[in-house]
């Protein structure tokens, strides 16, 4: 099995390898590296995302956070109970996840947010290693197809009998359900895709699903 979280230098992408690097250079304050999964290992609910944004996740160093998307992730979190606290789109701002974990399916942010299948593949262990060690897991909600179809995958199930739709819900294994969604992105929010509504009635249907 491999390591739940990547190295710092994780250069399986040769790609993203080199498009971190020139961000060092760019942005030398920025976390630069792949972006480890935030919250308890004993969570019952995991996200899972697509991959860090380079001024949220791949800036800040913590999943979703300081980006569009990342406001609607973490109010949407707070308001169903599995976050505490404030979010304050800082890494260090204390927010607390409750039961629930995220993660993204490529860990180093690609350039304009477009991962090849091929480093969704090789990203793909370390979403496998992530799901495979937590104990309690029950829910997992894909926010968007590739992180749907990455999910499906590291699970080693066909994705052809299990069709992305917002808001579906598949039984993926003993005791344990997927829920997809609409990434949380503001391309769909502003379009009119996804909706906050609609956003929260998948939270909803996983909270059902965790009482
Ligand atoms: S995306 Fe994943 S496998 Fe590829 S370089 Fe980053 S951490 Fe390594």
């Amino acid at each position: 099995m491999s390591a739940t979280d990547p190295a710092s230098n994780c250069a399986l992408c040769p790609r993203l390898a080199d498009f971190r690097d020139e961000n060092r250079q760019h942005h030398p304050e920025f976390h630069n590296a792949p972006v480890a999964s935030f919250g308890p290992r004993g969570a019952a609910l995991l996200i899972v995302g697509l991959a860090p944004g380079l001024k949220g996740a791949n800036r800040t160093g913590r999943p979703f956070t300081g980006d569009y998307a990342g406001d609607l992730l973490y109010a949407t979190l707070l308001k169903f109970g599995f976050a505490r606290g404030q979010y304050a789109a800082r890494a260090d701002d204390g927010l607390v996840l409750e039961n629930t974990l995220i993660t993204n399916a490529v860990r180093c942010v690609p350039p304009a947010n477009k991962p090849t299948g091929k480093e969704i593949a090789t990203c793909r262990p370390f979403l496998a290693s992530r799901i495979a060690s937590l104990p309690r897991l029950r829910v997992i909600i894909a926010l968007g197809r590739i992180a749907h179809d990455s999910t499906l995958s590291a699970l080693e199930l066909r994705r052809a009998a299990f069709p992305f739709a917002h808001a579906a819900c598949h039984a993926v294994g003993t005791n344990l359900t997927m829920i997809d969604s609409y990434h949380c992105s503001r391309y769909n929010t502003n379009t009119g895709r996804l909706t906050p509504e609609m956003f929260e009635a998948v939270f909803a249907a996983a909270r059902q699903r965790l009482e």
